[in-house]
């Protein structure tokens, strides 16, 4: 039976992507070596990074004066990289979510850490608003899509210091205006590849600032310098980064995606709006395109388990939510068919019909 992967991360990937690495890992380019006995300094892997990075910066338009860089360490490094980086007395946050909460507690070893706003009242159930970026931070510090609470943020901020952010479960959903960054960084697992590399975009001029001496590894200026390659990089996650950026410009890029994206989320919201059974979790305002939350209402409480065995014997899978959410947590990532949405919302709305 055909499987519609709703994993929150590692998830989905374009299935060209996936048949192309497991070419490349038998025999890569007719060479007769598989990708994972080559040099990553050998010209067939060259080949693969730099496009792999001249895709991302086509694809987001990225402007002049930025590095990309694919690291280890996954987002969850990227916490201490940025207050190691740009931190040199006070930073500013936004708490949304539990990733937020991660990222704000590394920050507090480098300084002090002002909470912008906060969402916790409500479980993080939405984006706040009305805040105001303070102008005597070294950075401010967002994630643009919280990938548990299913909350997303869809604008670019004006900021008034360098605008950080974790945008691990949204890079490459939607257009983003890059000029407005200073880091845009995130695990690769969730819309972009496999685990085991993290992007990194960084604008070269917010660096070399901070008083504090940097090592090596964890220093943006060396990766960049090196052309990611100050160490091995994680050659076969790269290798398929690249092949996920070749499909997403094959189907007509990021407006495009875009445009896919919404419509999928609208099928499974207007569902989801329209059911006696489900009820969403996120507030209206705050939706996510990338993660959608909903748990079964109060009288049906005990039927989430039933739900998540019916829903598998329909070939979906994965959309059991996070624990503190509860309920469930479809992910319709880039490479998730709206034909799979659609078999999501068929299985709900014959559940409901069984058991309404
Ligand atoms: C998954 C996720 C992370 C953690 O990523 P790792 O690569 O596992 O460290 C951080 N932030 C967000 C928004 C995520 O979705």
């Amino acid at each position: 039976m055909k499987k519609h992967n709703f994993n929150a991360g590692p998830s989905i990937l374009p299935q060209v992507a996936i048949e192309n690495t497991a070419k490349a890992i038998l025999d890569l380019n007719g060479s007769g070596l598989s990708l994972l006995e080559i040099s990553h300094r050998s010209k067939d892997f060259q080949a693969v990074i730099d496009e792999a990075m001249a895709l991302l910066k086509e694809l987001l338009e990225i402007p002049e004066g930025y590095h990309v860089l694919f690291l280890g360490g996954g987002a969850s490094m990227q916490f201490c990289m940025v207050p190691f980086n740009l931190l040199n007395k006070k930073a500013a946050y936004l708490e949304t979510g539990v990733w937020a909460k991660k990222a704000i507690k590394e920050a507090k070893l480098f300084g002090q850490v002002d909470i912008v706003a906060s969402s916790s009242d409500k479980n993080f159930s939405y984006y706040p608003k009305d805040f105001v970026i303070p102008t005597d931070v070294d950075y401010f510090h967002i994630t643009t899509n919280n990938t548990i609470y299913g909350t997303e943020i869809r604008k670019d901020l004006d900021s008034p210091v360098p605008l950080v952010a974790d945008m691990s479960s949204d890079i490459l959903s939607r257009k983003v205006d890059v000029s407005k960054y200073g880091i845009i960084y995130g695990g690769a697992q969730k819309n972009l590849g496999p685990a085991g590399v993290t992007f990194v975009i960084v604008r070269d001029d917010i660096l070399g600032k901070v008083d504090r001496a940097i090592p090596s590894m964890l220093d943006y200026r060396v990766h960049a310098q090196n052309g990611s390659m100050f160490n091995t990089p994680p050659v076969m996650p790269i290798f398929t980064v690249r092949e996920t950026l070749k499909w997403l410009k094959g189907i007509g890029g990021v407006t495009a995606v875009e445009a896919r994206n919404i419509e999928k989320a609208n099928v499974l919201y207007d569902a989801i709006d329209s059911s006696k059974m489900f009820v969403g979790t996120a507030a209206e305002d705050s939706r996510s395109l990338m993660n959608i939350c909903f748990v079964m209402n109060e009288n049906y409480k005990d039927k989430d388990e039933a739900f998540i065995e019916f829903a598998k014997t329909r070939g979906v899978v994965g959309i059991k939510g996070h624990r503190s959410v509860g309920g469930f947590r479809a992910s319709v990532y880039n490479a998730m068919p709206l034909d799979s949405v659609k078999v999501l919302v068929e299985a709900m709305k014959a559940f409901e019909n069984i058991n309404g």
